[in-house]
């Protein structure tokens, strides 16, 4: 008789996905049908790509009106999807009722939403219903760009006694027209990383880019800046999704993408490349040095326009002067390839450090 190999456990499957560096999570915005969640899974499932699957089953919405998600139903088919496919899924939690509904399904894994995480009574209401339970838990950021609030609510799980926790950066509500749905941050999320560096950090490029043209942009971006994976709205039937229509992808496409990211390493193994990086960190450190030290000097310079400034009773911010400045700066940019953006940001910079420094002169 042959030895069967057994089937691993869902928990050792879970635990190995949590673990695997990219880390892939898709899956539709929201669970709708039997139908759809059991095809989407086994397409998903073919892709050979997708380590855990993820469906709103509640659906925090801006505006009521539109679909607030299938409810507790939808758990059911969940857990019927993940007997064909045993790959493990992960559910949006918000309250604890939804909580011990997850966990009544045996819900793999949960995460807190964008619009959860801003609110410390919601967090702290999931982190108790948490409490003694061993299921990971991801956390989005929340939708305003307060890097404490995120932090609170990882405190509140990781004190209810949540070992397995992962960060989710989604991008942040703005005002007006932008080019995203939620404008990235991309520096929120690497002092985030900075902060807690044992924390895995993945990427939802669906939430950011909310439109499917820019889609891989966001996702190669994030994974050149070294996060451990992505979580990617994916739909059968992208633009008749009940919910986020715009911003899903088939199985398919979904596949496709993963092929076309160029995935990059953070450690330099290879003793030649270790070499070559040095010398040109090096070259960085020294012109580094050097922009230093004539920034130091510029301002000494301002110093001097201070003291003429004050002596003579004239106002430190000149309009027109500055205005020529920044007109200089962006055409001599264009020729060094720096983005209108960039040099705005440093003469802003520049410009409020000379003023500070004036100012103190002036009331010397
Ligand atoms: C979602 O993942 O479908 C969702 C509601 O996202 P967020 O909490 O980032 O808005
Ligand atoms: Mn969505």
């Amino acid at each position: 008789m042959e030895a069967t190999i057994p089937k691993p456990s869902i928990k050792e499957v879970t635990q190995k996905a949590w673990n695997k560096r990219p880390l892939i999570i898709s899956g539709p915005c929201s669970a709708e049908t039997e139908e759809q969640v059991i095809t989407t899974a086994k397409q998903l499932a073919e892709t050979g790509k997708v380590d855990i699957m993820r469906a709103g089953i509640w659906k925090p919405r801006t505006r009521p009106g539109s679909f607030e998600g299938i409810g507790t139903k939808g758990l059911a088919w969940l857990q019927k999807a993940r007997e064909i496919t045993n790959i493990p899924w992960a559910v949006e939690v918000a309250t604890a009722k939804q909580v011990a509904d997850a966990l009544h399904f045996d819900i793999d894994v949960l995460w807190i939403g964008a619009r959860t995480t801003v609110n410390p009574f919601s967090v702290q209401e999931v982190a108790d219903a948490l409490r003694g339970v061993d299921v990971p838990v991801l956390i989005k950021n929340p939708i305003n760009p307060d890097l404490e609030l995120w932090i609170g609510a990882v405190e509140r799980v990781a004190k209810a006694g949540i070992k397995n926790i992962g960060l989710i950066h989604r991008g942040f509500s703005s005002y007006g027209n932008t080019d995203y749905r939620n404008a990235p941050m991309w520096h929120l999320a690497i002092e985030m990383k900075r902060r807690h560096p044992e924390l895995m950090m993945i990427n939802d490029p669906s939430h950011i880019a909310g439109r499917r043209d820019v889609l891989l942009d966001v996702a190669q971006k994030a994974i050149d800046l070294d996060f451990d994976g992505l979580i990617i709205e994916s739909h059968l039937d992208p633009d008749n999704a009940w919910s986020d229509a715009k911003q899903q992808i088939t199985p398919q496409r979904l596949a496709e993408m993963l092929n076309t990211i160029v995935w990059r390493k953070e450690d330099i193994n290879n003793e030649e490349l270790h070499n070559n990086m040095e010398k040109l960190r090096q070259q960085i450190n020294h012109l580094d040095d050097e922009l230093l030290q004539l920034l130091g000097q510029r301002m000494k310079i301002a110093d001097k326009i201070g003291a003429y400034k004050k002596e003579n009773n004239i106002t430190i911010l000149q309009t027109n002067r500055w205005n020529a400045i920044l007109e200089r700066a962006y055409v001599k940019g264009e020729k060094l390839a720096l983005s209108k953006e960039f040099i705005t940001k440093y003469f802003d910079a520049v410009h409020m450090e000379s003023i500070n420094h004036q100012n103190k002169i002036m009331n010397s």
